[in-house]
């Protein structure tokens, strides 16, 4: 039997349209990494990092997959190059960035690839729609749930629930 395994992923886009970027995205993630269990709501988002560009809108998946976090990783770089993201540049505005927040219970710090992700703490874009969709999953390396790692950060940052608007 296949092992299954359950990544939270943050799916991030400030360039084009972005609501289509993040259903592009999640159909693609559908197709090349598994099964997405849930969805937080899209939240528009002050950047964090590099001011003076666009904000972004961020949302936050569940997905179950029998791929490793390194092909997780790789997957997704390759949907990333699918959208048509330029990486020509550190915290420019892109049309997508997928994140891995967290693998199963591991900890992994390699060159390419730190999980749990290494800013989930400071980032409320990232606590917000977590919060929707795992309360109380607990960090596995800070050892506290989501709920207490956003009730104790300090980023004032906007981050703000977009309505649902429907597009024909
Ligand atoms: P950022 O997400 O910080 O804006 P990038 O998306 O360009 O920047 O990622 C830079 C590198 O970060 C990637 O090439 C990847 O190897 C590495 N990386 C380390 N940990 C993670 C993680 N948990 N999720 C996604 N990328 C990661
Ligand atoms: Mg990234």
């Amino acid at each position: 039997m296949m092992t299954e395994h359950t990544a939270y992923l943050l799916l991030g886009t400030n360039l084009g349209n972005r609501s289509e970027n993040l259903s592009k995205a999640t159909a693609a993630i559908r197709m090349f990494l598994g099964r997405v269990e849930s969805q937080s709501h899209i939240y528009e988002t002050e950047p964090w990092g590099k001011p003076h560009q666009p904000n972004f809108y961020n949302q936050a998946i569940k997905v179950v997959t029998p791929c490793s976090p390194l092909e997780t990783l790789h997957l997704m770089k390759q949907v990333e190059f699918l959208l048509g993201r330029d990486n020509s540049e550190k915290w420019a505005p892109r049309v997508i960035d997928i994140d891995i927040l967290f693998f199963d219970e591991l900890a992994i710090e390699s060159p390419v690839l730190t999980v749990p992700h290494a800013h989930i703490a400071q980032r409320r874009f990232t606590l917000d729609p977590m919060s929707e969709i795992a309360p109380d999953l607990v960090h596995p390396v800070l050892n506290k749930t989501i709920k207490e790692l956003a009730d104790a950060c300090t980023d004032t940052l906007a981050v703000q629930m977009v309505d649902v608007v429907y597009q024909f």
